[in-house]
């Protein structure tokens, strides 16, 4: 494996210290990395997370220094939560972004997906974007999950109880499984790039997906393409935040190149400030993170002519976390992949099943009583209510429940998801906490906070298994949902008057400047949207020339040339 880029840097020098600065490690910026090396460019990497490897990954979630990220707080994980007035995110932030800690769930959206939000038109998504999403599932090694745990029977009884049995399915995931029935922990070399890749251990389903896989059996980013890009000579820098980016000799729209200035982004004292010259940029530091870095640059002028629309469409996939707990279950709960199994309740509503592995109980401080009702103090009301009620009928099993230890073995999590549309707005403001310094700030019309079809199905398993289901904290003190999936902010369109980037990623108002991440996304997906962030940037980097061909001239011309090229 190559060597962190933070060391002295041996800059090969043609004006530029590179030619492509890509801002995030995750799943549009290792594509962008790897499609850029490939095609001859000199790349670097900016990351603000920590690089990972099996032997550093936290054993259980009560590692709390190793598995969040607030560095201000010493905190110096790969996961994050970000709380916002309308949403709690949750997203990652390590040396392959959001891969080290998701869990690895692979779907394609419906096709009618393309048919809305300000995408639609632009492209003939419905015929070009399966060849991308198949060269993303290539690469990230996407596979029918074959390891099915209690958590996935326990659905499937489950759906087959409501009437949903025929829509059970094993999820695709991106996680290198010994054959069906075979026991996993298995170390071969490469199994996926014909030898140019690292060896690889099959999977043992510990169900510890999202604490970071300590087995090597996760196709994390650092384990596909970003490994790849590094073999090309791309430079990773982690704990890298990148602060600045402006046009270069005061050339307004990027044509002379930018300067790319960045922080150290952990430790307490030492901010090792440094500058950068490229050609290029690609931003994809998540849907959140762009968001982030645009407004400030947009505000400060380095990039004031980034849309307005920056902000505008803001998605959170029409989530719902939901649980059913089994107190003294014989069976382990947490065994098998972190999501192995979905179902589909009605045309609109999705569930996953989804678990810790054992030992990881801190989400259990996070759940109660499954409560419904209408937002605001009815549903505080009512939930003291149902803890009053179930404390009176059954005080040490309720007691028992909000006793977190035990609590991955013992439950499974409903990952509850819609594809309907509805979207809420980020903005740049001062926060009326901390007034010193503007941050982002959601507004709009607040995303539900259950979905009732969801909570009646958690309310059935949980009679079926003779557990008890459960709601989260948040969402009912205070009406506020969580996301894993927190897309757009930059989203793709036909002009600056509706969206941040066109059609190929590209920024408008800016050359040779894109965004590729989780931001462009312009509709609600209604499925996990890593495979699709990866076959949109796949698609975005089809489209630039190889670098001994460009005269970077980033123009529509020149792209139409390249997938020429390609095809
Ligand atoms: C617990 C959990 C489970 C999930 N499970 C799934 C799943 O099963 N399937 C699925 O499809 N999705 C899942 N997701 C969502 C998935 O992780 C994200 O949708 C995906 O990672 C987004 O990709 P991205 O390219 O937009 O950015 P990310 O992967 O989030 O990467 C962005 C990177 O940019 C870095 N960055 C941000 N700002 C800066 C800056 N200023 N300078 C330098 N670096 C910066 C961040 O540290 C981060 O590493 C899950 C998320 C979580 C939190
Ligand atoms: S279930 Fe365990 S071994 Fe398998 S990929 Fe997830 S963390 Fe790794």
């Amino acid at each position: 494996m190559p060597a962190d880029g933070n060391a002295g840097i041996p800059l090969q020098n043609q004006g530029f210290d590179f030619d492509f600065v890509v801002v995030g490690s995750g799943f549009g910026g290792s594509v962008s990395a790897y499609r850029l090396a490939e095609k001859g460019y000199r790349v670097a990497v900016m990351e603000m997370g920590r690089r990972w490897t099996p032997e550093n990954l936290p054993h259980t979630s009560w590692s709390i220094h190793r598995w969040f990220w607030w560095p201000k707080l010493g905190l110096e994980g790969f996961f994050n939560m970000r709380f916002f007035r309308h949403v709690t995110v949750l997203h990652g932030c390590a040396v392959g972004g959001g891969s080290i800690t998701y869990a690895t769930t692979m779907l394609r959206p419906p096709d009618k997906v393309w048919q809305t939000g300000s995408w639609a038109g632009l492209a003939p998504w419905k015929t070009e974007m399966p060849r991308y999403y198949d060269a993303a599932s290539h690469i990230l090694g996407v596979t029918e999950n074959k390891i099915l745990g209690p958590a996935d029977q326990l659905l499937k009884r489950s759906a087959e109880e409501a009437g949903a049995g025929n829509t059970f399915y094993r999820t695709s995931v991106a996680i290198f499984q010994a054959p069906e029935g075979e026991s996993g922990g298995n170390t071969l070399p490469d199994p996926f790039f014909g030898g140019e890749g690292p060896a690889r251990t099959t999977c043992v389903g510990c169900g510890g997906c999202m604490m970071g896989c300590r087995y090597g059996a996760k196709n994390t980013l650092d384990l596909n393409y970003l490994y790849l890009a590094e073999k090309r000579g791309t430079r990773i820098f982690p704990e890298t935040r990148v602060v600045d980016v402006k046009p270069l000799n005061g050339v307004a729209d990027g044509t002379a190149g930018y300067e790319v200035h960045t922080v150290r982004s952990t430790g307490w004292f030492k901010s090792e400030p440094r500058r950068f010259t490229c050609r290029g940029v690609v931003f994809s530091a998540s849907s959140l993170g762009t968001m982030d870095l645009l407004f400030h640059l947009k505000e400060k002028g380095s990039l004031p002519h980034i849309s307005n629309r920056l902000g505008k469409h803001v998605r959170t996939n029409s989530e719902s976390l939901l649980a059913i707990r089994i107190p003294r279950t014989q069976e382990d709960l947490s065994n098998g992949v972190a999501i192995g199994t979905g179902i589909y309740i009605d045309e609109h509503t999705h569930i996953e099943a989804v678990r810790y592995p054992s030992g990881s109980d801190t989400m259990g401080l996070l759940t109660t009583l499954l409560t419904g009702g209408a937002p605001g103090w009815t549903r505080i009301s009512l939930w003291l209510k149902n803890v009053a009620v179930a404390m009176l009928h059954h005080p040490f099993q309720t007691l028992r429940l909000f006793y977190p230890f035990g609590w991955a073995r013992e439950t499974v999590i409903l990952l509850c998801m819609q594809a309907v549309d509805g979207d809420l707005e980020m903005c740049w403001q001062r926060p009326w906490f901390w007034p010193f310094r503007k941050s982002l700030a959601s507004r709009g019309q607040k995303v539900p906070t259950y979905i009732p079809q969801a909570n009646e199905f958690a309310g059935k398993v949980s009679q079926i298994t003779g557990g008890t289901a459960m709601s989260m904290i948040p969402e009912i003190l205070f009406d506020i949902p969580s996301t894993a999936h927190c897309l757009g902010g930059c989203v793709m369109a036909g002009s600056s008057e509706h969206g941040v980037v066109d059609d190929r990623n590209r920024v408008f108002g800016y050359k040779n400047m894109y965004v590729c991440d989780g931001s462009v996304i312009a509709a609600n997906l209604g499925v996990n949207p890593s495979l699709t962030i990866t076959a949109l940037a796949e698609r975005a980097m089809s489209f630039i020339l190889p670098a001994s061909e460009t005269s970077w001239n980033d123009s529509t011309e020149e792209r139409m040339h390249a997938r020429a090229a390609i095809r």
